[in-house]
């Protein structure tokens, strides 16, 4: 009946495209940047403008102010005595305000869409919006009450959303998450976790060239550290380090009193976090002097695929079957909210979006002809997990 449901969801959709695009370019042509409160403002207030037909509405302010506000969403479920279901989008993107008149919001002849944030994540949000309304027009309702929520610094590490995320997913018996998919439309059922660290070393200022003896280089100091750094890569378990961005010093003829190192790392086990954790804390200075400062941590714990995320792809991989495609399920290096909520041990099941590639780069794209049978299998899942 489910599968009869999203074959029927997806042949209604087919000749709609055109509506699908243009909540798309709604969405994108509003810019929303992280750290752009206006534009955050401003993206909020549609969404919750359209998703209102569906449910009731917060507006969840952060105690920043200088933060945008997150939404939740209610929507009554079929059965409300069951455990609830939980949804995941994000509206902040990481292009910097601009981007758009770079890289105008476009469709061409082939159903390429293209404009920041296209891809991650505004297109899931339309699938979202379009699956809600698919069960609308049928007078269905999900199975479970699905309590959706809207975030706006999810590409920042969800400093004040992931709060409200562990609060939304406690008790929860699955979570969907609509960020991009894999290339092809493959679902992610491992994410790695990813921590972020700031190795700050401070020396001795000295005349370089009078009396560079009496100086302690911290720029000397922290290339040891990057090596030290760098040697804790395993790509075979899946661990990186990576020391992305370097500071230090003044001038060339001083020696560099202050420099930094800016450090990504990824895990895909908590074991591995651990011993990342314990040998980046562990790390001494190897100059006489010099003075190491070790600040942050991992950000977000690794999704592991647990037997529970197992069975929900494979309810996925069943509706997408019913209606002749074939879903694949795969890992990646990159982390999302799913992370927070697969690690609390709720089933999730993310990358949910409409197909299509390049989050975070110039060629962002959504293949605008996935829409129909990505917002067809979410429905299929909203009435049936
Ligand atoms: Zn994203």
């Amino acid at each position: 009946m489910d599968g009869d449901l999203a074959s029927d969801v997806r042949s209604g959709l087919e000749p709609r495209r055109q509506e699908m695009i243009d909540l798309l370019g709604r969405l994108v042509e509003i810019e929303s940047p992280s750290d752009d409160r206006e534009g955050l403002d401003q993206l909020a207030d549609v969404l919750g403008t359209i998703f209102r037909d569906f449910g009731r509405v917060e507006r969840c302010a952060p105690d920043d102010p200088q933060r945008g506000a997150h939404l939740r969403l209610t929507v009554a479920g079929a059965n409300d005595s069951e455990p609830h279901a939980a949804a995941l989008c994000h509206f902040d993107t990481v292009w910097p305000k601009g981007t758009l008149q770079r890289i105008p919001f476009s469709v061409d002849a082939e159903g390429v869409a293209r404009g920041p944030g296209c891809f991650d994540m505004k297109g899931g949000i339309v699938v979202l919006w379009f699956a809600l309304q698919a069960l609308r027009e049928r007078g269905l309702r999900p199975r479970r009450r699905l309590e959706v929520l809207f975030t706006c610094d999810e590409e920042i590490g969800s400093p004040s959303s992931r709060p409200l995320i562990e609060q939304t997913a406690r008790g929860a018996a699955l979570a969907y998450v609509l960020e991009s998919p894999l290339p092809g439309g493959t679902l992610k059922t491992a994410r790695k976790g990813t921590g972020d660290y700031l190795v700050r070393v401070t020396g001795r200022a000295a005349h370089a060239g009078v009396e560079p003896q009496k100086g302690i280089s911290a720029i000397g100091e922290l290339a040891h550290q990057v090596l030290a750094l760098h040697a804790l890569n395993d790509f075979k378990v899946g661990t990186t380090v990576n020391v992305g961005v370097v500071k230090g010093g003044t001038r060339p003829n001083v020696v560099a009193a202050e420099a930094e190192a800016q450090v990504d790392v990824r895990v895909q086990t908590l074991a591995e976090a651990e011993r990342i954790d314990a040998a980046i804390r562990g790390l001494r200075p190897t100059l006489p002097g010099a003075v190491l400062e070790i600040d942050g941590g991992l950000n977000r714990p690794p999704m592991e695929r647990s037997p529970g995320m197992a069975a929900l792809f494979e309810q996925a991989r069943r509706i997408a079957s019913s209606m002749g495609v074939e879903l694949h399920e795969g890992s990646t290096g990159g982390g999302s909210d799913g992370n927070f909520t697969a690690a609390m041990g709720v089933p999730t099941l993310d990358g949910l979006g409409p197909e299509g590639e390049g989050a975070h780069a110039a060629h962002e794209h959504v293949l605008t002809e996935s829409f129909a049978r990505r917002i067809a299998l979410l429905s299929g899942l909203l009435v049936e997990s």
